[in-house]
Parts: structure tokens; C-alpha cells; sequence
């Protein structure tokens, strides 16, 4: 048994071949430079790597490429042996608080939400519909990165904006990485063997976010409408006053466009630092690098300061987690985190911090009044379990 997880971007495919119930990659991949002059395709199944070198002119044809590995390179996929499909889809909007089969109605609802995900949503759906045509006879489940987040009280969830506009055109907080979040707080939940936890998850990749989850459930989200708001990310601003777009289209005279470009891709540590590879930052900052030092204060600083507002938000906080590529890696971030929170008696075994593993593993001391979390994410394993519960 397998499901095919595929996330499709606006020049690329990544996808898995996952086993739901061992969590096994069995196979895995990616198109890149879909469109452009030369494209590239790789496949991984065992010890053998495939490699292609050229034009991949669409979505369509990189699909095609891609199955013509597996037929080639293994393992089959015509063999019965897949039970879905799975899409990773970053914007559900109101519509979808869990996983979808999809229909064309489903489809048609996704293509509806593009606005509100102009960067992802399009090049999802490119993926959807090639894959639907190339694999007529599997279930294709959408699971989308702000179903978690639905459940988000009302409270939490409304901007103070004006009623009619937000209602007209569906502005609120949607959030996103659900999936990651969900994942990472249900795996807490198993490691500390207990459902009444009120945590906070801390996804920092090359996107951030935080979430507040009490018992199972997401309170308060970092991301927004759209991942831009929150911590400090590889190339974005997260939270910034908005009245700054006012004044660069004032007094640069920057588009909207120019703007929006700033914000999601030349700002965070790129706009800095000029990397936004943390790994990056920190040879920087170790090197004497003034600026570099200050973007690793700022990131901290975000950090903390969510971890305060969402501890006041719950009236109490049970264990912060740490996943996704800085979050799981970076023991002197971890570090950095911690030593702020050490007035309200969270403390880190530096030992155990510093070790180096692919392991689930609390990092805090016996005595911490907070438990200190490694968590590693798997969102492809996550989207393959949600598609096998509609299959
Ligand atoms: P992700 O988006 O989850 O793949 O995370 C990618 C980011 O993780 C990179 O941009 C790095 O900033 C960060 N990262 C990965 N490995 C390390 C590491 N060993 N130390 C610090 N940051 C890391």
C-alpha cells in the first residue's frame, strides 16, 4: 500500500511515494525548471538515482516524465499497489476543514481560491488536473495547508477591518503550514503521552510560523491571509506595519507589485543579511558580521514574542516544539530562544540540545517549567494519512 504525494509549484514537482502506515519513502523526486529553456528531473527509488537533463514545456509533460521513471526505474505504479494520490494545497479558504476527495467541484473550488493564493493555488491545480488525467483510475485527495486553522476562534481569526470589505472579499486569518502543525502537535501529544496540552509549535524553515494548540486543537496562527504575516523568514518580512506599503508607493513611488516582491522575497535574513540560508546567517555572525548578528536578534525577538502572546492567549503553556529544517537543525538557535525564556524558569540541557537526530526528543531539563521539544516534520507522510482517510 502507498500514496503518491505530490506538491506541485509554479515551476517545479516534488513528490513521494510514501507508506502511510511505516511512514517509509519508498520513492521520491522532483521537476524543476518547468517552462524555462532547460529543465531537470530526478528520481530516487533504493540505492538508484535517475537523472534527466532538458525541456520539461509544461506541468503535463513533467508528470509524463516522471511516470515514465517509475515504469522505467521502478517501483510500478500501474501494479494496483497505490491507493491515492495525495495534493498538497496551500489555500482550502472557508471551504475545506480536513482533506477532500477530489471531484470537479472540488477543483473548481480550489481554481475560485487562486486569488487568495496567487503564488501556490495555480500551480497546484497545474498538478491536479495533470495528474487526475494520468492517473484515471486512483483517488486524488486535496490537503490543504489551512484546514487546521479553521478551527480558529473567531477571535483570533478576524481582522479589525471593515466588516463589509472583509466578508466581500474572504479576508481573515486562514494561516498555513497547517498540515506541519497538525503533524508536529499531534506527534507531542504521543511523545509526552498526554491530550490535554496547551503547546506551541514553532515551524521555522525557510517559511516560519507559530501555532498555539490546546488539546488537539489550533487556537492562534502566525500566518494570515497569506504566509506572509508572522516570524522572520528566509526571504519575508512576516509581521511588518502595513502602513509601510502607504509610504514606499507615497514616497519611492514602488508598485504594488514591486512591493509585494520586497516583502515575500528581498526581506527577512535575505533583506538583512543578504542570505537567507540561516546556516548562512550564522558563518556570518560568527565571523564578527554586524548585521548578521542583529537579523539572528530580530528572528529570536519574533520568536519570543509570539511565545508570549500565545502563553497569555492560553492561560498557560505545557511544551514549545521545534521542527522543520532551522527549527529541527539549529541548536544555537534553540539556544537563543531558550536563554530569553529563562526568567520564567525554562531551562535547556545544553547536552542533549547539541546532540545531532532524526529522533523525536525534549531537549529541556527535568525541572523546566516548560518542555523543550525536537520534533521533526513529515508532511508528506502527513498528507498520505489524511488521503488514506477518504480512501
Ligand atoms: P525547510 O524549509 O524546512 O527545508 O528549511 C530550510 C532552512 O532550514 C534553510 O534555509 C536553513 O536556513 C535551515 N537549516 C537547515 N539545516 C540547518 C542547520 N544545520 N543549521 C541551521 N539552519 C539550518
Amino acid at each position: 500500500m502507498s500514496v503518491l504525494v505530490i506538491n506541485s509549484g509554479s515551476s517545479s514537482i516534488k513528490y513521494q511515494l510514501v507508506n502511510p502506515e511505516t511512514g517509509e519513502a519508498i520513492a521520491s523526486g522532483l521537476v524543476e525548471r518547468i517552462g524555462e529553456e532547460s529543465g531537470h528531473v530526478e528520481h530516487h527509488f533504493g540505492e538508484v538515482t535517475r537523472e534527466l537533463n532538458g525541456p520539461v514545456p509544461d506541468h503535463g509533460a513533467g508528470l509524463e516524465t516522471v511516470l515514465g521513471l517509475f515504469a522505467e526505474v521502478g517501483p510500478s505504479l500501474t501494479d494496483g499497489s497505490i491507493s491515492a494520490v495525495g495534493h498538497r494545497v496551500v489555500q482550502g479558504g472557508k471551504y475545506f476543514d480536513g482533506p477532500a476527495l477530489i471531484t470537479d467541484e472540488v477543483q473548481a473550488r480550489i481554481e475560485q481560491l487562486c486569488p487568495l493564493a496567487p503564488l501556490h493555488n495555480p500551480a497546484h491545480l497545474k498538478g491536479i488536473i495533470v495528474a487526475r488525467r494520468l492517473l484515471p483510475d486512483v483517488p486524488h485527495v486535496a490537503v490543504f495547508d489551512t484546514a487546521f486553522f479553521q478551527s480558529l476562534p473567531g477571535e483570533a481569526a478576524t481582522y479589525a477591518l471593515d466588516r463589509a470589505v472583509a466578508e466581500k472579499y474572504e479576508i481573515r486569518r486562514y494561516g498555513a503550514h497547517g498540515t506541519s502543525h497538525q503533524y508536529v502537535s499531534g506527534k507531542v501529544s504521543e511523545l509526552l503521552e498526554r491530550d490535554d496540552l496547551k503547546q506551541i509549535v514553532l515551524h521555522l524553515g525557510n517559511g516560519a510560523s507559530a501555532s498555539a494548540v490546546v488539546n488537539g486543537k489550533a487556537v492562534e496562527t502566525s500566518m494570515g491571509l497569506t504566509p506572509l504575516e508572522g516570524l522572520v523568514m528566509g526571504g519575508r518580512t512576516g509581521d511588518i506595519d502595513p502602513a509601510v506599503v502607504f509610504h514606499l508607493s507615497r514616497v519611492a513611488g514602488m508598485s504594488i507589485d514591486q512591493i509585494d516582491n520586497l516583502f515575500n522575497r528581498q526581506s527577512g535574513l535575505k533583506g538583512l543579511t543578504g542570505e537567507n540560508d540561516m546556516r548562512a546567517v550564522w558563518d556570518m555572525a560568527e565571523a564578527g558580521d554586524a548585521n548578521a548578528i542583529e537579523a539572528l536578534e530580530v528572528y529570536a525577538h519574533r520568536i519570543v514574542k509570539y511565545i508570549g502572546s500565545y502563553t497569555a492567549i492560553m492561560g498557560g503553556l505545557d511544551a514549545i516544539t521545534f521542527t522543520a529544517g532551522a527549527g529541527e537543525n539549529d541548536n544555537k538557535l534553540r539556544a537563543m530562544v531558550a536563554e530569553r525564556l529563562a526568567p520564567f524558569g525554562v531551562k535547556l540541557d545544553a547536552e542533549i540540545n547539541a546532540v545531532r537526530s532524526k529522533e523525536p526528543r525534549v531537549i529541556s531539563t527535568a525541572d523546566s517549567s516548560v518542555k523543550l521539544i525536537v520534533l521533526p516534520t513529515n508532511e508528506e507522510l502527513a498528507i498520505a494519512r489524511q488521503a488514506m482517510t477518504l480512501v
